[in-house]
């Protein structure tokens, strides 16, 4: 893996790395994609502007905005597979019960070492 003094993001130049100026690896948090890193928060952006420019532009207002946070949690449970959904939940700011409906739609269950989700 590649290893950088400081990582900036690419979108919001925001950076990251050691207090003491070694190369670090890339944080955990952030992604890369074409050579350009993106912290976490631009990373989930991305990934629902993403699935935004997939839609027809039939598609509009409250639906497209559903469609977007679905996204959004669809990217943060593959990011982190065994988080609980309310965990998930909370980082894109909605209803365990649409985490858990995202879930069983993407095939990816909790793994079976992980806390039991609570519902
Ligand atoms: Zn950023």
């Amino acid at each position: 893996m590649r290893s950088e003094v400081r990582w900036s993001c690419a979108r919001c130049e925001v950076s990251a790395g050691q207090i003491d100026d070694r190369p670090s690896p890339l944080p955990p948090t952030w992604t890369t994609s074409g050579g350009l890193a993106y912290c976490l928060s631009c990373s989930r952006a991305r990934a629902a502007d993403e699935a935004m420019e997939l839609l027809p532009e039939t598609i509009t207002g409250e639906a497209r905005a559903k469609l977007r946070r679905k996204a959004l949690i669809r990217f943060e449970i593959s990011r982190s597979p065994d988080s609980a959904n309310r965990v998930i939940a909370s980082a894109c700011r909605t209803s365990t019960m649409a985490v858990a409906a995202v879930r069983d739609e993407i095939d990816i269950p909790l793994s079976t070492g992980a806390a039991p989700a609570d519902n």
